[in-house]
């Protein structure tokens, strides 16, 4: 009889409905307290404390300064649904607070020994009571009727919920579950988050009887000082901050507000470090999300490097469905892959202009705009728009009257009378014969022909963007190329390489330090490989150099069939082959030739470097000449070379010049060296594997300290 019954479908009794529910919110303390905080911080608290005692397991007391709980709700308070925070359904379209289903402090009082201080403002006294099974119990925790109301204390405004021995009723979960030490630290990466992302709250957490704290913030304190507190200054100090501006945030896409915090390609941290990614103020997962940033970084990072970022959205509460898991790890919102691929367009600008963003530090921020332009351009990418073309003409900003002027020089072409111009193949051993041959010839490009022009520059660097519709497969592909050539402990020498001179501007030969150690390289292809990595990160987003009226091509390269046409392919040949392509070189490189055949602007690829104008005529030849139009990616790479090649400081000799000029220009070059070229390189340069030959280790420091105390 009773067997049947056994069979028979029949009601579960509550408290066991109840326990199973509980046990699918709270898998382990650090749910419990995820919950308690979110409770506390719904409640408008500005501080709060935790303490822990055995993981969590015994003791999770968490105490706050919020709106505190009202006497007569306590009754209420662990029953199953029960919540202030919703009405009707429909209120869940415009939920703000973090909690809203009333079932958070039931599960727990289902799970453990439950019981709550709590003072609102209104109340001179502060009542604590106990909970068992969702319902008021007495102070022992015994199912009973009396001695169950609410016990006025004393006590301050707020709340302080006191959770002992968490599964003690389902031993299974409790053995279950991972050293107490384990569960700790999950519980301090829970209030760390939080910590992170809640600016108006501080945020203690200790463990029962200890003195020190294990996390402390502050209220107020800044993203990023909240953010070395949790996760230490190795992060905190290679900090890019997301930034978005209304434009962006304008795309119908109910994206209201981005911000976060990314590490910078310095970072490249050996341990993964899960991000931190908030939707509407909730700690989420977001796969998709998460995983679409990793892969962006993967374009940044050597391989094997991980990333730190935190990002925070906020969604329209209408295009948010957080209803979808029980603990609301994981919500949905409309037009998902929308807003992913926007955000991931802005971390790609902002990785890949982090020399921009650094350097406009102490200079114009004019140019920070660009990034935001660009970003403009991509989300029209992701809408498909059609092209749409526009230039910024009161962004032009004239640069110092160190700037040269190209047009002197191209009308005394008689100062290149000696000049032969031959080809090679490989444009490195090109930029040797010419090298060679301007020292066999004596021929020397002086200086002063380019600055003795007018004390105002001619040059204008434009900061405006085209509008650019691009596919970027090929040069993915090129920086994926780059990312296996790299020489991990080549580039961690430059990462912190210590410029110290110029030992030969000849041979292009300087000297740094590292570490204790002392290296001599040849300055000449570090740049020429940096520049065009430069190239590839600034691709479809370069500066723009402006002369201030057009110089036709014709005129560019006649000085070079001056020189000698036999060898040379046609002038014509050459030009027509460069405007095929305007418009390409126009949208990608910010290379612009008029209908008239004019040059009218050349790309920047870092502020502050000017590239070498007497090799102007070179470098539009070799666009002619060189570049294989028919394939897209040997066409972007070959382009990428030739403005690296176009950007190289030319050798110059001590016997060609007058001392002063040579002592000049010498310290001139130190200096860029110095205090800018050697600083980017720091900041992002790849070395790949082939420059170990251009490196060599001359002397160790201690090494040479031994040699001295010989002395
Ligand atoms: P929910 O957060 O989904 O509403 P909970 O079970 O987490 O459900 O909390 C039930 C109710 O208890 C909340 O709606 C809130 O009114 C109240 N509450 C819980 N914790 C606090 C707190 N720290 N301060 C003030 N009120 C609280
Ligand atoms: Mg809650």
């Amino acid at each position: 009889m009773s067997n049947d019954t056994n069979k028979r479908i029949h009601k579960l009794d509550d408290s066991v409905i109840n326990k199973i529910a509980a046990g699918e919110i709270i898998i382990q303390p650090a749910n419990a307290l995820k919950e308690m905080l979110e409770n506390s911080i719904d409640a408008k608290s500005t501080n709060i404390e935790i303490i822990v005692k055995e993981g969590g397991l015994k003791l999770l007391q968490i105490t706050d300064n919020g709106t505190g709980i009202n006497k007569d709700d306590l009754p209420l308070l662990c029953e199953r649904f029960t919540t202030s925070k919703l009405n009707k359904f429909e209120d869940l379209e415009t939920i703000e607070t973090y909690g809203f289903r009333g079932e958070a402090l039931s599960s727990i009082s289902h799970i453990s020994k439950l019981s709550v201080i709590t003072k609102t403002k209104d109340s001179n006294l502060a009542y604590k009571a106990y909970y068992m099974n969702g319902q008021l119990s007495n102070s022992s925790f015994k199912s009973s009727t009396i001695d169950i109301e609410p016990k006025p204390i004393a006590g301050r405004d707020g709340t302080q919920i006191i959770v002992e021995d968490l599964f003690y009723n389902l031993p299974s979960r409790f053995k279950g579950l991972k050293s107490k030490s384990d569960e700790f630290a999950k519980i301090i990466d829970i209030v760390g988050r939080y910590a992170v992302h809640t600016q108006h709250v501080g945020f203690s957490c200790k463990k029962f009887g200890d003195p020190l704290h294990q996390l402390n913030t502050r209220t107020g304190l800044p993203l990023k000082e909240r953010i070395r507190i949790v996760y230490g200054s190795n992060i905190a100090n290679e900090l890019l901050d997301i930034e978005f501006s209304d434009e962006l945030l304008n795309q119908d896409l109910g994206l209201l507000k981005v911000s976060g915090a990314i590490t910078n390609a310095n970072y490249n941290n050996k341990k993964k470090i899960q991000p931190i990614i908030f939707i509407n103020h909730r700690l989420v997962n977001c796969d998709p999300l998460k995983r679409a940033i990793n892969s962006i970084f993967q374009y940044f990072l050597p391989k094997g490097s991980h990333p730190f970022f935190y990002i925070s959205l906020q969604i329209k509460t209408e295009n948010l469905d957080v209803n979808i898991h029980p603990t609301k790890r994981e919500v949905r919102f409309l037009n998902e892959e929308e807003i992913i691929e926007l955000i991931v367009g802005k971390i790609h600008t902002i990785l890949s202009s982090v020399d921009t963003s650094r350097k406009f530090k102490t200079q114009t921020i004019i140019n920070k705009r660009n990034s935001y332009e660009l970003d403009e351009e991509k989300i029209e990418e992701f809408k498909n728009q059609p092209l749409k073309k526009y230039r910024q003409e009161n962004k032009l900003v004239r640069v110092d009257a160190t700037q040269s002027k190209i047009n002197p020089f191209l009308v005394k072409p008689e100062s290149l009378n000696d000049f032969k111009f031959t080809e090679k193949n490989s444009t490195s051993t090109q930029e040797q014969s010419q090298r060679q041959q301007s020292q066999q010839q004596g021929l020397q490009f002086p200086d002063d022909i380019l600055l003795t022009t007018q004390s105002q520059s001619q040059i204008e660097i434009n900061p405006s963007r085209t509008q650019v519709d691009v596919n970027l497969d090929s040069i993915r592909s090129l920086k994926q190329e780059l990312s296996e050539y790299v020489d991990k402990s080549i580039t961690n020498i430059f990462n912190h390489a210590i410029f110290i001179g110029i030992i030969d501007p000849l041979k292009r030969l300087c000297c740094f330090q590292y570490d204790v150690k002392l290296f001599l390289c040849d300055y000449a292809s570090i740049l020429l490989e940096f520049y065009y990595q430069l190239g590839l990160n600034e691709f479809n987003n370069f500066g723009e150099i402006e002369f201030d009226e057009p110089i036709s091509l014709i005129d560019i390269l006649k000085p070079i069939y001056d020189l000698n046409s036999d060898e040379l392919i046609p002038m014509d040949q050459v030009i027509n082959n460069i405007a095929s392509m305007k418009e390409m070189y126009k949208e990608y490189f910010q290379i612009y030739i008029d209908d008239n055949e004019n040059l009218i602007t050349i790309p920047m690829i870092l502020k502050n470097l000017k590239p070498d104008f007497k090799k102007l005529p070179f470098f539009i030849y070799r666009l002619g000449t060189k570049i294989n139009y028919k394939n897209e990616k040997q066409c972007l790479n070959g382009i990428l070379r030739q403005i690296a090649l176009f950007y190289l400081p030319e050798p110059f000799n001590e016997d060609d010049m007058l001392p002063h000029e040579f002592e000049t220009k010498r310290s001139e070059l130190e200096n860029q060296l110095e205090n800018l070229l050697f600083p980017e390189l720091k900041k992002q340069f790849l070395a790949t594997k082939i420059l170990q030959r251009d490196l060599i280790q001359i002397a160790d420091l201690p090494g040479l300290y031994k040699v001295f105390e010989r002395c």
